[in-house]
């Protein structure tokens, strides 16, 4: 396979896997979760621990909890 093809190839598999990734989150009840930073923005992000959606943002005491581990 030359490379332009095999680019292309993987671009379809991403493309098949983010939306099998969506059928995942949007199926989730999100029961499990952890608060993660986030890499460009730095700031705290909740998210669930099954489907690794970004649920939305932590609650200050949830923060306060995670930040004295
Ligand atoms: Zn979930």
């Amino acid at each position: 396979m030359e490379k332009t093809g095999k680019v292309k190839f993987i671009n379809e598999e991403i493309k098949k896997l983010e939306k099998l990734k969506n059928e995942i989150q949007d199926g989730c009840t999100h029961k499990e979760t952890y608060i993660k930073f986030s890499d460009r923005v730095g700031t705290p992000k909740t998210v669930c621990s099954n489907c690794e959606k970004e649920i939305g943002y932590p609650t200050k005491e949830k923060l306060d909890k995670f930040l004295q581990k």
